[in-house]
């Protein structure tokens, strides 16, 4: 097979099929190859989350000490499995750097911009099309079982103000006043308001459907196998299915994108941060709207007849194991904060890589070492929330328009 020209986007979840939705509207020829099939990635089982709200990076100052504490303990919901990989200590070692407050700040400004188009892009896409995806806007309520915890949530919830995102403060009775449906034990809660969410599996699939009936070409089954190149462009690429020679690439393979990229011999600081998601049957005594349990990491999020509950974050390579010691405590924990759930009817147990970059910014923009390269990708925890402005940004790239946000703190050679 020679498909010649046009766009050839690698990777067939969210940031792939947002990118090829946009530059479909635009008349553009597209096609989309995912090695297994739409939506088969991190896109599918996660939390759901439009999350405008949690815009403070993972790197942030005083996280080193407390990771080391989760390090120790087989029940925590950050893990790094030890070992001896140059990418990981290299990764390990900006995000060390990215740990301080000038850079959290940084951080905070974009990820709240990158979150307020996509809330303004959800409000566009669902006046144009015809789409059903569950997409709610009620915000998220954070429940708390000490005063400690709350405590220490609190400063991160006052910084989020000085950038206008709206939250408050609730002591018990507030909390459920919000979700009368809470255990005694709940002492505190914060209303985030800046939450949106979304099944997310349905979101893709149906932003694929109107993608194809606008001439998109999805040729799932379909692994990139390798390049070639003529100096700095790509000239084709080698597949499972034979060799495309488009115009231009877009990477959008989330986690999987280093491993792809390094065909080109690109260095993509991104590494695989596992996470779980168990969802159940929605029983009757469901939560009206996402809850964050926070003592325990958990998100829990209602979608349509389901409810979600997701966590954990480890750093252990490409491994789909799921670990059962974590899995047993999201279990526990849902009893300790949510009544009624005892006799939950389950339906899935999913794992998926989060594409996570050293200081929690996606990587958008063209690549420096070839022409005809886009990267999108390394959305680490906030993919769904980003996946319809930087679909859009990959347009405005393609398309040699202004882009809506400045892409200079999300190029790639910010870590070189
Ligand atoms: C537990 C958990 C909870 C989360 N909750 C949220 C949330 O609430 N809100 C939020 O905003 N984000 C959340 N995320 C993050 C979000 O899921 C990701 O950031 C997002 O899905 C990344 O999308 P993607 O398109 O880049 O990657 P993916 O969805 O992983 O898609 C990449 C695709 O590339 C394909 N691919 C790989 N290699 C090749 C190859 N060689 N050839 C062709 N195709 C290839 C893969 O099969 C895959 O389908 C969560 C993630 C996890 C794990």
């Amino acid at each position: 097979m020679n498909q010649q020209e046009g766009i050839l986007i690698i990777g067939g979840g969210v940031i792939g099929v947002a990118s090829a939705y946009y530059l479909a509207g635009q008349g553009r020829p597209v096609t989309l190859i995912e090695k297994e099939d739409i939506c088969a990635g991190s896109s599918h089982g996660n939390a759901g989350l439009i999350a405008n709200g949690l815009a403070i990076p993972m790197a942030a100052p005083g996280v080193l000490r407390q990771g080391l504490k989760w390090l120790l303990d087989a029940e925590s919901p950050f893990y790094i499995k030890p070992r001896l990989n140059l990418d990981l200590m290299r990764w390990l070692w900006q995000f060390r750097g990215a740990c301080n407050e000038k850079k959290m700040r940084q951080s905070i400004a974009v990820l709240l911009s990158l979150g307020q188009a996509s809330f303004d892009l959800f409000d566009d896409l669902l006046d144009k099309e015809k789409l059903e995806f569950g997409y709610e806007r009620k915000g998220r309520l954070i429940l708390f079982t000490s005063e400690a915890a709350f405590e220490k949530a609190v400063p991160d919830t006052v910084l989020l103000r000085e950038y206008g995102v709206d939250s408050t403060l609730l002591d018990a009775d507030g909390a459920r006043q919000i979700e009368p449906n809470v255990q005694p034990a709940v002492t505190h809660g914060i209303y985030a308001a800046d939450y949106g969410h979304v099944i997310p599996d349905r979101f893709v699939h149906e932003l694929a459907r109107v993608a194809k009936e606008r001439g998109v070409n999805f040729k799932t089954g379909t692994a990139v196998l390798g390049f070639e190149t003529t100096g700095r462009q790509i000239s084709s690429l080698i597949t499972s299915q034979g060799v495309f020679t488009p115009n231009q690439v877009v990477l959008a393979a989330g986690a999987w994108s280093p491993v792809i990229a390094r065909h080109l011999k690109l260095r993509i600081p991104i590494q695989p941060a596992k996470g779980y998601s168990v969802t159940y049957k929605r029983p009757l005594a469901s939560p009206r709207l996402p809850l964050s349990l926070s003592e325990r990491k958990i998100a829990v999020t209602p979608m349509g007849d389901r409810l979600r509950f997701t966590s954990t974050l480890e750093l252990a390579g490409y491994d789909p194991s799921i670990n059962q010691w974590r899995l047993a405590a999201i279990r526990r924990a849902i009893h300790e904060y949510l009544p009624g759930m005892e006799e939950l009817e389950q339906t899935a147990v999913w794992s998926g890589y989060r594409p996570a970059t050293p200081d929690d910014l996606p990587i958008i923009g063209r690549s420096e070492a070839f022409e005809n390269l886009i990267l999108a990708t390394g959305h680490g925890t906030l993919g769904m929330t980003q996946g319809l402005i930087t679909g859009k940004l990959v347009s405005q790239i393609i398309g040699e328009e202004r882009p809506s946000i400045d892409l200079a703190p999300l190029r790639v050679e910010r870590f070189h």
